[in-house]
């Protein structure tokens, strides 16, 4: 295993070597809460196999799609039956702490307010 992949956090949960709070898992992704949730619900979808960013997407179609697909329907199940937030931070720029790719799903009885402060 590349040291990338041993070292990745999102990797050890997937490993179950770090615990989770699963929200959901197939063959190819998972789901679990954030563990600073940014709102009532919080919880992120990765896939399972390694990929870095959204840089690294497009050699990876499919598990981009499954992902955002499952989205929807993992957000009634918590509850978000009145919308929902969904957000990957990129790089540096977008503030990615953890280079897993990841989808944020956030929500909550309230709504979550401009997506980001405009200048
Ligand atoms: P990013 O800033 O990379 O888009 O988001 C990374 C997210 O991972 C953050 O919201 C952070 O709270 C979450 N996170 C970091 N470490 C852990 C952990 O060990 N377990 C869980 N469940 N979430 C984590
Ligand atoms: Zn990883």
């Amino acid at each position: 295993m590349s040291d990338q992949i041993n070292d990745c956090l999102f990797c050890k949960i997937v490993r179950g070597k770090i615990p989770c709070q699963k929200v959901y898992e197939d063959e190819l992704i998972l789901a679990f809460n954030d563990i600073s949730h940014a709102a009532p619900v919080h919880f992120l979808i990765i896939p399972k196999q390694h990929i870095a960013s959204l840089y690294e997407s497009a050699q990876h179609p499919t598990i981009l799609g499954l992902m955002l697909a499952k989205a929807g329907n993992l957000a009634q199940e918590q509850g978000l039956h009145e919308g929902f937030r969904s957000i990957i931070n990129t790089g540096r720029i977008g503030g990615q702490e953890v280079y897993h790719l990841h989808l944020h799903v956030l929500g909550g009885p309230q709504p979550l307010g401009p997506m980001i402060n405009r200048r």
